[in-house]
């Protein structure tokens, strides 16, 4: 089969977040198991096309109309392993500094941008004679393309076969734009309709992908049920409880081939679960890098997060006095929010021996983190999948999570008295319940025979991809045989 991934960012040409992991990885699991041709569309930023890549320019201005303007793209391809990723070029839309925003807020034509994104990579698949089977998109900057394979494209012979999947990585990012989108990208003005595209007096491109789409997945099965609550729900949980039916929940995996500290080409020295001596160095140098004192037997945790409500920082501030009573030390990167980002640096005055703080997105930084740090800290108020969990437990670092989404699916608590269990968890989004779980962690810490079988535990925990492609692949071969019956 024929499968053409959306993505607006993919590791290692682009990459904010955990989407970009997915999107590297997942078509390499899919094309290996030898029954999909896999094609990853997305827009050629500023910093894809500074990574100097021998890239094939595959065709020029290639024209698309938009909402009544004639309008063109370059498409250029990187052909890595077994997977071709196509490149969309529109320098006024992604030459820019950053890929949705600047520090100060989101591009204000990040509708056009993206809604021009989606619709040039369906017009890509026909420039490069590449006609799928089924069209995989991911989050809202890739949702617009199954309105336009409803609408625009419903009577094109060229998608008249095709199957569609939508995914959702993170259900608070929805794309809201003014009505007036829909013109611009030449949608029908009847969309904006609460049956349709509409919500609350804006244009909702992820309903686009809700809606439209054949199957709708979510990154983990906790998360899948709990979007369809009040609770996790962002206001579209009627929505996903109506397609239910179609909703499924598939883990994301780890590409484990990138993610190993045996063979991690950034880490300051080499390990396995056999000798672990590259982990103390680790630790070392860490300490080194975020200028705290070279102490091998304090617990360092670390943290390596987008600094945003979601992710609990808000908890962890408070928590500060709590956490270094425990004789803990903690070291954060992360970019973001600029009310956390201030907090952390007033606090990190306040506890230079103990507070570590990096303001950066740093892969190098980050993958020091994964293997220098005894415990990763992850209190979010929800988390989809989240992959540095998992990352963390192939680098033997344990993973003291709050009990939601994805990292409750992938963690179990260490239980002393059968020595099973991979990390720590706490239900309550408050500083006291975070405290409590890293004194168990540090508790556990001290008594090192124990610590070491948990260490073990954890890096023998097994996340790769092979399972959750397979899923993917199950499911594209359903809606597959159902896109070609229904025509
Ligand atoms: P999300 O996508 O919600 O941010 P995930 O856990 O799914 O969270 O994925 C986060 C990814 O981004 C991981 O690969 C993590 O290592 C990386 N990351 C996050 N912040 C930084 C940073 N400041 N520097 C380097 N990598 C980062």
């Amino acid at each position: 089969m024929r499968i053409a991934f959306l993505s607006s960012e993919v590791a290692p040409y682009s990459k904010t977040g955990g989407l970009a992991d997915v999107a590297g990885a997942l078509p390499k699991f899919l094309a290996g198991t030898g029954r999909a041709e896999v094609r990853v569309f997305t827009p050629f930023y500023r910093e894809v096309r500074a990574k100097g890549l021998p890239l094939v320019t595959a065709a020029e201005n290639v024209p698309v109309s938009l909402g009544g303007r004639r309008l063109s793209f370059n498409l250029y391809e990187h052909r890595a392993g077994n997977v071709t990723f196509s490149f969309i070029g529109s320098d006024d839309r992604f030459d820019r500094e950053f890929l949705y925003g600047t520090p100060a807020g989101d591009y204000p034509d990040n509708g056009e941008r993206f809604g021009f994104f989606s619709r040039a990579a369906l017009e890509a698949m026909k420039a490069a004679g590449f006609r799928p089977d089924l069209v995989h998109g991911n989050d809202w900057q890739s949702a617009a393309a199954f309105a336009f394979l409803r609408f625009t494209l419903a009577d094109d012979p060229f998608f008249s076969r095709t199957g569609s999947v939508f995914t959702i990585h993170n259900l608070a990012y929805q794309g809201l734009f003014e009505k007036e989108i829909l013109a611009a990208l030449g949608l029908p003005a009847t969309l904006f309709d609460l049956n349709h595209l509409e919500f609350f007096g804006k244009v909702n491109f992820l309903k686009a992908g809700i809606l439209y789409a054949s199957a709708v997945t979510t990154v983990s099965r906790k998360y899948s049920r709990e979007i369809q609550t009040p609770e996790f729900g962002c206001g579209l949980d009627g929505l996903l409880r109506h397609r239910s039916d179609v909703l499924f929940g598939i883990l994301n995996g780890v590409d484990y081939e990138a993610w190993n500290p045996e063979s991690d080409a950034l880490i300051p020295a080499n390990y396995g679960p056999r000798d672990l001596g590259g982990k103390t160095v680790s630790k070392l140098e860490l300490l080194r890098l975020f200028g705290l004192p070279a102490e091998e037997t304090k617990p360092v945790v670390g943290m390596v997060t987008r600094l945003a409500g979601q992710k609990g920082l808000d908890i962890v501030c408070e928590a500060l006095e709590g956490v270094f009573k425990l004789g803990v030390r903690l070291v954060i990167l992360g970019t973001g929010e600029k009310k956390i980002q201030e907090f952390l640096e007033a606090a990190r005055q306040r506890y230079p021996e103990d507070l570590g703080l990096k303001i950066a997105f740093d892969e190098k930084l980050a993958r020091t983190i994964y293997a220098g740090s005894d415990m990763f800290l992850i209190p979010s108020r929800y988390e989809p999948c989240g992959l540095t969990q998992m990352y963390s437990l192939k680098y033997g670092t344990i993973p003291v999570v709050r009990a939601t989404g994805g990292l409750d699916d992938t963690i179990q608590e260490f239980e002393p008295a059968t020595l099973r269990g991979n990390g720590f968890k706490f239900e309550a989004a408050t500083p006291a319940a975070l405290v409590e779980a890293l004194g168990r962690a540090a508790r556990t810490f001290s008594d090192r025979q124990r610590w070491r079988r948990l260490v073990l535990n954890a890096m023998a925990a097994d996340f790769s991809w092979d399972r959750s492609a397979r899923r993917y692949l199950e499911l594209y071969k359903t809606i597959i045989s159902l896109a070609s019956r229904r025509r």
